[in-house]
């Protein structure tokens, strides 16, 4: 089975056509820039030449038109006929608290997506976008959403609730749902087959830290914590995103800068983070580090704030799993930073913590950076999102398969 996975942005567009028999990449790129100006349209087909060039893309329908020609384009191309895709896996970024795993998109979870909009307002209505324009371009495959929050789904209530009167859980849902479930789920499952122990009996800390970032507890396979909330802006310092803050700050700075709540929450989303806390230097963990190492004291800030949210979380974790058999670090700055993963880790010697530095610094793929006398195993695990997304769509959409021949 091949199956396209689909992951929208609010102007931007991933995608991957994978052959599940071999989990072979068959194709993938990025439409950027969506609605903008001048776009711009990257393709890698498998042994063939790409194309990365400008191009003209008003909305997501037509980033997926344009997607679709490609596949089927006669030099670039990688399949001749659409019926070979027999399944389309979307990334959708809420699933409220209604879903709790993948979900064949009919009309009626197609409408409870679009009620979770309101929660992701951002996010859910460009995923919906891209739903229906694979629905008009490929009547024929099957449509898979794959949920971000839906890993998250079993947070115990202590965990899931604030501190705020109970009725706005009860009347607007108002919750911690968490973020990131793909890549939380992925890579503690890699975690718990690398160490050879049974995923359903292991206690993890994974750090997912990209542009946004969130940390998690795992145990016994389920999540049972996680930094991100109601949105994604709750929990450790990212990018360009403040994580959690004291609410009161809010108020006070539309008082003093004369701002709405909607532009003090732009500044908290965009302008904050590593990003404002260097005074605007750069939300790119690779230029705060290069700045950090060469003493520049806006870097030094930003650093030493980011790492001190993350061994926070990390602290609070092992103390909610009460005790960590492994703490592993993904995504962009997790994979590559064997910088940041030295300053978070020299902060837990007190938990037994001992780095292996030649292993974190020569670290590839997924690898052990944690030294033999370590008492929790510390990984670099690259995540795969697209994958964990396509191996959810395959098995749904062969389990209707089946069911459909057997009607
Ligand atoms: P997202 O999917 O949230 O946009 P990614 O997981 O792709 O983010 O991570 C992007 C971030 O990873 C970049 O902004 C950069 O800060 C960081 N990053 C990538 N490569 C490196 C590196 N070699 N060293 C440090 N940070 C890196």
């Amino acid at each position: 089975m091949k199956v396209l996975v689909i992951n929208c942005g609010s102007s931007s567009l991933k995608f991957r056509l994978i052959e599940m028999e071999n989990e072979e990449v068959m194709a993938k790129g990025l439409c950027e820039r969506i609605g903008q100006a001048v776009a711009h349209f990257k393709y890698q087909p498998k042994e063939k030449d790409g194309l990365d060039c400008d191009i003209d893309f008003p909305d997501h329908d037509s980033a997926v038109k344009k997607v679709i020609e490609t596949l089927l384009d006669e030099k670039v191309g990688v399949i001749s006929d659409l019926s070979e895709i027999e399944a389309v896996g979307h990334r959708i970024v809420h699933g409220g608290d209604k879903f709790s795993h993948e979900e064949c998109l009919t009309d009626d979870v197609i409408a409870e997506i679009d009620r979770c909009s309101e929660l992701a307002p951002i996010h859910n209505p460009v995923n919906l976008i891209g739903i229906r324009a694979c629905k008009k371009y490929m009547p024929n495959a099957h449509m898979v959403g794959v949920f971000d929050t839906a890993f998250h789904h079993e947070l115990p209530e202590e965990a899931y609730l604030y501190g705020i009167p109970y009725k706005y859980y009860e009347d607007y849902r108002i919750r911690r749902y968490g973020f990131h479930g793909m890549s939380h789920e992925y890579v503690s499952k890699r975690t718990a087959e690398i160490m050879g122990i049974p995923y359903e009996k292991t206690k993890q800390v994974i750090c997912h830290l990209g542009n946004g970032a969130s940390i998690s507890a795992i145990k016994d396979g389920h999540s049972i914590d996680t930094s991100m909330g109601y949105t994604p802006l709750e929990g450790i310092i990212m990018g360009t995103r403040s994580g959690s803050i004291d609410p009161e700050i809010i108020h006070v700075i539309s008082k003093k800068d004369n701002k709405t709540v909607s532009e003090v929450m732009d500044t908290l989303n965009k302008k904050s983070g590593v990003f404002g806390l260097s005074n605007f230097l750069s939300s790119d963990i690779r230029d705060i580090s290069e700045g950090y190492l060469n003493n520049n004291e806006n870097a030094i800030r930003a650093m030493n704030t980011y790492v001190y949210s993350i061994i926070k979380y990390i602290g609070a974790y092992v103390t909610v799993l009460g005790g960590a058999d492994s703490i592993s670090f993904t995504a962009g700055v997790g994979e590559n930073s064997a910088l940041v993963r030295k300053l978070v880790c020299d902060r837990l010697s007190y938990l037994g913590v001992v780095l292996d530095e030649e292993a974190n610094k020569n670290a590839k793929g997924e690898s052990l950076i944690s030294a033999k006398d370590s008492k929790i195993k510390v990984y670099a695990i690259p995540t795969d999102e697209e994958l964990a997304i396509a191996r959810k769509t395959a098995r749904l959409a062969e389990e209707h398969i089946k069911n459909d021949s057997q009607k």
